[in-house]
Order: C-alpha cells, then structure tokens, then sequence
C-alpha cells in the first residue's frame, strides 16, 4: 500500500473542500472495497478524506411516498428497515443477497454505488493489460479466463462486469442519486449513474471527482408485493453473482399491467430495458410472456470464451424471478 493523508471531516462542505485541494484525493466510507484496492496497489490515493461521521445515514419518507436512503447508512440498516422492507422488498432482498453479514455492517449505500468490478485482471497488478487500472494497456480477459465477464454492451476495450446486487434492485426501481457538486447539488437518474465502458473503462460512473453523494431516492413503488430478486453464483453466500435479476410485477386479474426487470453481472452496468418491460404489458402472467422479454433483453448478447452459459443462465434466471415475484402475490 503506498503512503497517504488523512483527514477526518465534520460535513459536506469540508468535505468538498478537501477533495478539490487534493487532485488524486478519495473519499473513505466504509473502506470495504477501496482498502482492498489500496492494499493491492491498484488504487492509490495520496489523500483520504474520511467522511464516515457525517451526517448523511438518515433512512427517511419522502412527500411523495417514496423514500430516501442516506449515502452513509450501511447496507444492513438499509434492509432491515420497516420501510424498505414493507416498501421496497425487492431491495432489502437484493441487498442480503450481496457480501456477508460483516460486510453489509460495514459498506455504505453511497459505496456500494461506487464498488469496483471484480475482474481478477483488475485486481492483480502482475498482469501488465488492463485498459481500467492502467488505461491504453490494453485488456487480459478478452483473451483470457473471461468467466464472470460481460456479455451485453461490452467494448473492445474491457468486458468487465458490474458487481453489486443492490445497485441491480434500484436500477428495476428508477431510484436517483442526489450529489452535491462544489456549486449545488444535482440528481442524477439511476440508468445515467454507471457507465458503459466504451473507449474509456477507466470510468465507471458518471460522478466527477469532486462531487459527494448525499442519498439514494426512491419513488414511490407500484410493485411492493410482486417482486423478487435472483441471483446465481458459485456459492450460496459471499459471492459475487454470474447472473442476476431484478423482476416487479403489477396484475389486473392475472394478466401484466405493467413490469420492471432489471440484470446483474451481464453488464458493465446494472441493466435495466424499458423494451423488455413494454413487451410484458398487457401479457398474462406466464412463462411465455417472461420468455419473450428475455429474448429482448438479451438481444445483441455477446458471449467470449468462457462465459456462453451466461445466456442461457440470464433467461432461465429471468423467468424464475417473474415466476416468484407472481407467487409471491398468492402467498401474500
Ligand atoms: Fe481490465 Fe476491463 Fe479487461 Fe478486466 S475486462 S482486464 S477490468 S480492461
């Protein structure tokens, strides 16, 4: 881990002052990805600037009926507060389903946005080609072990994938981030927070480096009963997933007044497609109908040499979050 500063702050505005004084400065939260990363010397900061103490952990009710979670709430507060589990249970699902008890304690709403991908490449300095760690380098997995990677939208120069099952439930929820920038805040929806990698994967989010999240806003959620959150991986706990899917239904009598569905680990981002959601509308509430809007939002797929089954795995994982989320009606 290479040497750096610390610097505890007191509130937001301290806390974008310290960033801008510092080019290569970084907020520390949580630390539960970014440690790692520093002790693995694929991220160093010369600055930390400790936000943990500020005042931003609140989990409250919007006007609206939607709902606002606090950047520096942890994600285990998240899930098993009343109102996102009465409102929001696609959430507090997603959310159980990622890391392991100890680290949901520790890791923040805020960084769980701002997680990096789990891409071995990435993470191992040894190998000198990663257009993310070290842009123009060029990048490993396409020609290597691409297991875990991307399949949708992918570019020539990476084919990482996202890797937070949280950020997965509140893409199907059309949450928005609200950021304070040096001169306001702003909000930014969630389908525009994460990037695609394009020809600059060094990029993740949208989020300049000298802006703050504040919260996570929630509308309110037409679809609290029928929902459910899939998620495939290597193991039953503490993995990332390979696939996943986020799916909400709304009924009139068994046919789909209207849908969510959003994935997990097949893009660079969490991703969501309003196409596939228009193509349930109107559908009874049967495999065919989850089928079809598989096809469509898998549609372009691109698979690489180890991760073909992933095609196979979104669609069956697609139709078995549809399928729970309608039950989950009649058991209700
Ligand atoms: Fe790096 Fe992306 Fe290639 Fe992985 S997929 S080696 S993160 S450029």
């Amino acid at each position: 881990m290479q040497p750096f500063e610390y610097q505890r702050v007191r509130d937001p505005e301290e806390a974008l002052t310290a960033i801008a004084a510092a080019p290569a400065a970084k907020f520390l939260a949580g630390g539960t990805n970014l440690v790692d990363l520093m002790k693995q010397d694929v991220e160093s900061p010369t600055h930390l600037v400790d936000i943990s103490r500020l005042e931003l952990a609140r989990i409250e009710a919007l006007p609206d009926g939607g709902l606002r979670l606090g950047a520096l709430a942890k994600n285990s507060d998240t899930a098993d507060h009343p109102l996102v589990r009465e409102r929001y249970p696609l959430l507090a699902q997603a959310i159980l389903a990622g890391a392991s008890p100890q680290l949901r304690n520790a890791a923040t709403n805020g960084g769980n946005l701002l997680q990096r991908t789990r891409c071995y490449y990435f993470y191992d300095p040894a190998f000198e080609q990663c257009n993310k760690r070290k842009p123009g380098s060029g990048c490993a997995a396409i020609q290597g072990f691409n297991r875990i990677h991307a399949i949708l939208c992918a570019s020539p120069e990476c084919i990482a994938a996202h890797p937070s099952d949280m950020c997965v439930a509140l893409a199907a929820l059309a949450a928005t981030v609200l950021v304070r920038a040096p001169h306001g805040e702003r909000t930014i929806p969630f389908a525009d927070f994460h990037r695609l990698p394009g020809t600059t994967p060094q990029l993740d989010t949208n989020l300049r480096p000298d802006e703050l999240i504040l919260a996570i806003d929630l509308p309110p959620n037409p679809y609290p009963a029928l929902s459910a959150y899939v998620k495939v991986r290597d193991r039953a706990s503490y993995a990332f997933a390979l696939v996943s899917a986020a799916a909400a239904l709304e009924l009139n009598n068994g046919s789909i007044r209207s849908a969510r569905l959003a994935l997990g680990g097949v893009a660079h981002k969490p991703w969501r497609s309003l196409q596939a959601e228009a193509l349930l509308t109107g559908k009874p509430a049967a495999a065919q109908a989850y089928r079809a809007a598989a096809d469509e939002i898998l549609a372009g797929a691109k698979t690489y040499e180890h991760n073909s089954f992933k095609l196979a795995m979104a669609r069956e994982a697609i139709v078995r979050a549809f399928t729970l989320a309608a039950a989950a009606g009649e058991r209700a």
